[in-house]
């Protein structure tokens, strides 16, 4: 792979440490470590006539076991990270159980063999064939590829199309990365063939125009996800067209159509009509309505499908700044990090998640249910199973989001660090024959200030490279064993810390955080949210601005002796008297069943 200028260092030798993310993680992997095996194997081995101890799981899982390769793929990157021997164990179990469920001409999936593998079969394939590529390579599974051939042998041999532009198969075009990446670790050409095979160059093409321009709107996630299988297909072909859809797209999608917390596809759906995002934050009722709504707003949909869009947009962002070296590519990342993924109440032991995130102007809550169709007879299955309010997609990539923390702080490249993302966390490595250990403290964003320490057995001559986020005003202040540097940060740039680094040398780099808002959209100006650096923050009721939103910091304060909350000086609002104010805290921790609001108007 010598298209990747930086590299990650594969959920290895990184720890998280003391922070909001790691309590995320722990109960995450609390959840997962724990599902039953049994359940989790339920309708596999029914399918194949074997005995089926326990029961189903419940909700969509117990139907179709769709998400079983995210499980799996999930657990190796948690073995990975961890080293947990109970964790690998189960890995391999789950796999071995699976496999000798897998039918003599290869089928391997959910039970209702006739009726999907016309339809949704690609989908379920795709998130297979994800699991064994991680189990392989985080978790060293000896039959992944075994398997993984079997399955794609009867793929490729029940597609129903020939032309891969007309195929009705769910989400086929996610397919191509998973493939690639099992072609990088194989070299077997069958995966490398069938992956070009589902290559989305009808969508992808749309980012080479001059003007991005699709034909309809396109489901959110998955085509975010897609552009992933495009980073792959560089990486194996080294065609310059990919990195320049992706890139194009990054553009694009960041400059145009996602929210302040990096959140996109309003019910789903994006890549509308100018003024889309904006309307998507408005009641049907709305006068201001410009036409370019997605769909008519349905309130048992939400603003973004957090956990799989994350995962997706994580992907993406990590690709790009492995391929470009670019520091820009850590900022949408940032974003979901501590707006998306850990803005959500964590996923129940019986595989309930927020499904939604909601930004609507009129407010939202955060909330465990899902709503889409309770009570429509098609949500029933034969047992009389309501299959869509847990255990849903979003049960698979949640803990994919969560367990890629790790591999998105630091990057590599020859000797040279590069610190992408300011998370309490312990990188050990080795560099030029000495181990190094680079611990980093910080309450960041809360504070402005990141602290990190090093050990090392003997000096090491490396640069450090910090990453500048695209809003801070001014270059932040770097001090090495307590001594100014002199040295940049330009927004959205690396900024280079070199030196012989000796034992217990410190590092401190502060960051100012300016409060901010940001709109909509073009057409949506006078609609905007509240920013702190990174951190969105949201208030408990409705609020109209009339103050002026370029110094915000001149009529919202931080509230003395809180964490971190804000509050407007009086008459700073409209429609309400004058000596009303309102508080404003982060959003990620905003609790679950309470009212908040995350977009305002400005008048
Ligand atoms: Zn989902």
């Amino acid at each position: 792979m010598e298209k990747q200028l930086l590299q990650t260092l594969d959920y290895e030798h990184v720890t998280l440490m003391d922070s909001p993310f790691l309590e995320q993680f722990r109960k995450m992997e609390d959840v997962y470590e724990n599902l039953d095996n049994d359940s989790l194997l339920y309708n596999f081995r029914k399918r194949a006539g074997k005995t089926t101890p326990g029961r189903p799981l419940n909700g969509w899982y117990g139907r179709q076991s769709f998400n079983f390769g995210q499980f799996c793929g999930a657990l190796a990157k948690i073995y990975r990270q961890t080293g947990k021997g109970e964790v690998k164990e189960k890995l391999f179990y789950l796999l071995e159980e699976w496999g000798a469920c897998i039918e003599g001409d290869g089928y391997g999936f959910s039970p209702q063999k006739a009726r999907y593998q016309e339809y949704i079969i690609a989908y379920e394939y795709e998130k297979l064939a994800g699991g064994l590529v991680d189990a392989w390579e985080y978790a060293g599974y000896p039959k992944a590829f075994f398997f993984l051939e079997k399955i794609t042998d009867w793929f490729i041999a029940h597609s129903p199309s020939r032309d891969k532009n007309k195929l009705y198969l769910v989400e086929w075009y996610t397919i191509p990365e998973n493939l690639y990446r099992a072609w990088w670790l194989s070299k077997n050409e069958k995966f490398k063939n069938a992956a070009e095979r589902f290559e989305y160059m009808a969508f992808w093409e749309n980012f080479l125009k001059e003007k991005f321009q699709t034909d309809k709107t396109k489901h959110a996630y998955s085509h975010v996800n897609s552009l992933c299988s495009a980073a792959q297909a560089y990486l194996v072909k080294e065609d310059e067209k990919y990195l320049a859809i992706l890139k194009n797209a990054y553009q694009e999608i960041t400059g145009r159509h996602i929210y302040s917390t990096g959140g996109y596809g309003p019910q789903e759906d994006m890549f509308g009509k100018d003024g889309y995002m904006g309307d998507s934050l408005k009641s049907a009722w709305d006068n201001t309505l410009t036409d370019a709504l997605v769909r008519v707003r349905h309130d048992a949909q939400g603003s973004c499908e957090v956990s799989c869009c994350t995962w997706a947009a994580f992907k993406l962002c990590r690709y790009l700044m492995c391929l470009t070296g670019d520091a820009r590519y850590g900022a949408w990342a940032e974003k979901l990090l501590y707006n998306g993924v850990l803005s959500l109440p964590p996923v129940t032991k019986d595989g309930k998640i927020m499904y939604y995130a909601n930004y609507f102007l009129d407010g939202g809550i955060k909330s465990n249910l899902d709503r889409r169709y309770h009570g429509a007879p098609e949500a029933y299955d034969d047992l009389n199973v309501t299959y869509h309010y847990s255990w849903q997609c979003c049960t698979g990539t949640y803990p994919q989001a969560v367990a890629e923390y790790v591999n998105m702080i630091y990057f590599i490249r020859g000797g040279d660090l590069y610190v992408s993302q300011y998370m309490p966390s312990m990188l050990k490595e080795e560099v030029g024959g000495t181990q190094m250990t680079l611990t980093c403290k910080t309450r960041y964003p809360e504070e402005e200030t990141v602290y990190y320490c090093i050990s090392c057995e003997s000096p090491v001559e490396r640069t450090i490279y910090f990453r500048i986020p695209a809003w801070v005003k001014e270059s932040p202040a770097v001090y090495v064993n307590g001594v100014k540097q002199t040295v940049e940060g330009r927004p959205g740039e690396w900024m280079p810390v070199s030196k012989t680094w000796r034992d217990q040398d410190t590092i401190m780099v502060k960051i100012g955080m300016p409060l901010y808002f940001e709109k909509i959209d073009n057409k949506n100006k006078d609609i905007v949210s509240l920013l702190y650096g990174p951190v969105v923050l949201v208030s408990d009721d409705l609020a109209a601005f009339c103050e002026d939103p370029d110094h915000v910091e001149e009529w919202i304060e931080r509230v003395p002796g809180e964490r971190l909350k804000f509050r407007t000086k009086p008459g700073a609002m409209e429609g309400i008297y004058d000596f009303e104010t309102r508080d404003f805290v982060p959003y990620w921790s905003y609790p679950e069943g309470k009212w908040y609001f995350l977009y305002f108007w400005l008048h």
